[in-house]
Formats: C-alpha cells, structure tokens, sequence
C-alpha cells in the first residue's frame, strides 16, 4: 500500500544507473531524505561526489513519512537535560531549529504545500511530564506552553506546544531538490571496502564514503546492530474526519498522531517493534470508525524508522577504525529536521569546515544506555529461536506478520515479502529457498 506522497512520484527526476568502473571524492549511499539532502548541500559547494540508490530515490521511508517539521521531538529535551546536560540540550535543540529554519528558507522557492502550523505533544498519562518539559525547555531558553483543552477525540491530560513548526509534502520537495544531482538509481551497493564500494554494476573507489541507508548495512563496523532497533507504524488517510488547527502528536511512541493535508487527515498509530505484535492497521480502523463515523479511507501505508539508544540521532564518523566512512541514522521518527542536521553536518564534514553540533550526534559516543540490554536480550532471543526461516542479516528467526503478509526480523527489523524479496534493510539481499 503506497502513502498518498505518492500521487506526485511521476514529479520526481529518473536517473540512469551506474555504467562501469568510476572515481569520485564523496560516494553517498542511499536516496531518502538524509542522502538528497547530503548530495543537495554537496552540489551547491562544487564538491566532485555521487549518491547511488538501489531502487529509485525517495521509495524508501522517506516516500512514507507524515512529514511534520518540527524540533519538537516527543518530551526529548527533559531526557536530554537529565541524561546529556544543559549545553547538549541546547545544542539539541539549535541544530533542529536551525534545520527547520533551512527547509523554511528553501521552501519559499519549492512548490511543496510548505505551511507553518503549531506542533503539540501530548500525553494520555501524567501532566507532570508536560510542565516538566516546559521547564527543561525554559531552562535551555525556549519558551513553549501548555495547553490544556485540545481539540482531539481521546482524553488527554494536555500538550506541550511549539508555535509556528511546520508540515509539507515531501515528494514535491525532494522533486525540485533532486533535479540535476549527480545520482545513480537501480545501481545497489553489496559490499564495502576501504575507500571503496562493490555494486552490482561495477566498482567505485572514493575518498570518503557516506551510509545514508537508513539502517547502516555494514555489519562488521560501527556495531550499530547493537545501536538500533526499528519500530514501525502505520498510517490512514481519512476523508470527511476532521480538520484540526495544527499538528498533534502523542508522547507514547506506540500512541496516535494527527495531521491534516489537503483536506484529508492522516492518522498515525497502532505501532510497535518491528518483527513484534502491535495494533498495527486494524486499531486505526477502530478508532477511525470509532470517532470519525462518517469518515471514509482513501489510503493507508505503514513504515519503520530506526530507533537509537539514547534518543539522539548517529551523524558523524561509522567507527574509529574506518576514518574515511561516515553515516546518519537512528532518527527516532524524526527524519525531516534530523535529516537536515546530518547533511549540514556531512557536508561541511566533507569541506573540512567545523560544524558546531558535529560532537553532540557523534555515533561514538558511549553505548551504555540500558537499551543496548534490551537490543542485546532481543538479538540473542532472535538468534537463539528455532524456525528454518532466517535473516540473511544476522541469521535472527523471522517472524509472520499477518498484518502485512511479510517475514519481519523481530532482532534488527529486516523485512521479506512473502516470497523472499527484501523489503526493509539492514538485511541486503532477498532470501532464496524461503519454502525449505
Ligand atoms: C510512519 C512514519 C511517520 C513519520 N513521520 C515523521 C514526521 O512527521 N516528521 C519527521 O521528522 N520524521 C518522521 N518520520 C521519520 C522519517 O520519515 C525518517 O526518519 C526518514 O524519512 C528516514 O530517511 P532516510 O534517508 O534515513 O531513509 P530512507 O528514506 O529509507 O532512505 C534510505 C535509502 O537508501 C537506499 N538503500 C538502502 N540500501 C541500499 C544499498 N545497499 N545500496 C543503495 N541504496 C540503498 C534505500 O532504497 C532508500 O532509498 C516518520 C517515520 C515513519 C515510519
């Protein structure tokens, strides 16, 4: 099922695939958000690079998102005070809003339905979560407030609000950003070696080389197997549901979000760990014929985004060992401003340019977060559990996901169709003889 971005993927600029043996300073691996962005920024500075794309770009998650702008995370920043201290909080918070400050800018030039709306996060739970968060963001020198009666069908103790966020249409944007980039689609990267990647199509060597893949599928650096887990979440497009002033969306990662586009409303839920039971399509159907009655589907679509261990996104260097290979991921469902951040960061990475926010997303920083147990407890369950039917990943027992007729890795979030083909990475092959 395709998400209503969709409708403007004939928009999006076709590119031919890589043909034979080539040299370039900086190969990008990978066409979401996080890999235009980076190829957009590179463009603009003259700097000789290349992203190669597997199918073709923008059909990975970022073709699926509900793409909300905002530096308003979930309740990051109480977390980020506690856990990482006032100037990492406040870094946090001026690398995102300058992120989305950079879309602004672009979008005054990009016919990409770009609006402002006010972002709320709310809790079902506990108003203390809220005012403490107010109070983190005060402390850090942001001023949001609380906001008590919302206009949702549930009950909630209320939300913490950013005024003036912003929601767009993804594909229209990444159509006028992709537009003569140097970019290779249908061209998949199988392997990496030093300053160099092996494609299907032919060998590239490559000063430095940047894993924008989503999960980073190169296994044997950087252990972000054990960083990262995937947590996936489903979507409906609603006709004659109703139309709400803004964007809402719950604290709880498994709990709803509300956005509107073009007179549809997009309600997000029903998440869970990938490879793991959860309400999925099914309690948006409920609750859709629960409080929007008379409303009516017009799409619905289901995604993942990787989650890190300490709630802050990897951007920076893949390991110590691999000076010249970099990556971003771990967006904890907050690719759009995060996206922006890692291709500022990348790009002037790449320029030799210091990049002030460059230390708080460095993805060697400490692993000793009590996720990294359940990560390891989940990886061990997988690979330890009986079934002849397998990722080729890292060999983790899949699981049926009747929701979806797919074979999910509940370990790392792989995912197959039901006849073998790769749907979801880190995984980066299809499974042969998935019958046996
Ligand atoms: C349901 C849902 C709603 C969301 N809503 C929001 C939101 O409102 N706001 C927000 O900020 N964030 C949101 N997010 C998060 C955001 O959409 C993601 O974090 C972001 O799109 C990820 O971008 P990416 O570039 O890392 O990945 P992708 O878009 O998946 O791009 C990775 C690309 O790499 C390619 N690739 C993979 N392996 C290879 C290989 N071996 N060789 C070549 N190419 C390869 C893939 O084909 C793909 O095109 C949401 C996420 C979900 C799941």
């Amino acid at each position: 099922m395709k998400s209503i971005w969709y409708e403007n993927e004939d928009s999006i600029p076709q590119f031919s695939s890589l043909k034979g043996e080539t040299k370039t300073d900086v190969l990008i691996i990978g066409g979401g958000m996080a890999g235009l962005l980076t190829a957009f920024f590179l463009h603009k500075a003259g700097v000789k690079y290349l992203l190669l794309e597997k199918d073709r770009i923008f059909r990975g998650v970022s073709g699926n998102t509900t793409a909300k702008i905002t530096f308003q995370h979930g309740l990051i920043y109480q977390k980020l005070l506690k856990d990482e201290g006032q100037e990492k909080a406040q870094l946090y918070l001026e690398a995102n809003r300058s992120a989305a400050e950079t879309f602004a800018d672009l979008c005054r030039s990009i016919d990409c339905d770009y609006k402002t709306a006010d972002n709320f996060v709310y809790t079902t739970s506990d108003k203390r979560k809220l005012e403490r968060e107010i109070n983190a963001l005060n402390k850090i020198g942001y001023n949001a407030d609380l906001c008590e009666n919302l206009p949702l069908p549930i009950k909630t103790a209320g939300a913490v609000r950013f005024k003036e966020q912003a929601e767009f249409n993804p594909m229209k944007f990444a159509s006028a950003v992709a537009k003569g980039l140097n970019i290779c689609e249908n061209t998949r990267v199988i392997a990496y070696e030093p300053n160099k990647v092996i494609t299907e199509k032919g060998k590239i060597t490559a000063k430095r080389i940047i894993v924008c893949t989503h999960f980073p599928f190169i296994n044997n650096h950087g252990a972000f197997f054990l960083k990262l887990y995937q947590h996936r979440s489903y979507v409906l497009a609603l006709k004659d549901a109703a139309e709400y002033d803004g964007m809402y969306v719950d604290e709880d990662k498994n709990g709803y979000s509300f956005r509107n586009y073009n007179g549809l409303l997009l309600l997000g839920g029903g998440g869970h760990k990938t490879g793991k039971r959860g309400g999925s399509y099914r309690e948006l159907e409920e609750f859709a014929k629960k409080h929007y009655k008379n409303s009516r589907q017009v799409a619905s679509w289901a995604a993942q985004d990787c989650m890190s261990l300490d709630n802050i996104c990897y951007i920076g260097r893949y390991s110590k060992k691999t000076p010249e290979l970099y990556t971003a991921s771990g967006f904890n469902k907050w690719g759009m401003t995060s996206s922006m951040v890692a291709a500022r960061i990348l790009s002037d990475e790449m320029q030799g340019i210091r990049n002030e926010f460059s230390a708080v997303f460095s993805p060697d920083r400490s692993i000793l977060k009590p996720q990294l147990f359940v990560n390891g407890v989940s990886s061990m369950e997988g690979m330890l559990s009986l079934s002849t039917k397998r990722c080729p990943h890292l060999g983790c027992a899949l699981k049926w996901n009747k929701a979806e007729h797919s074979w999910d890795c509940p370990c790392h979030g792989s995912r197959f169709s039901k006849e073998g083909k790769l749907l979801d990475n880190p995984a980066n092959c299809d499974i042969k003889n998935l019958d046996n």
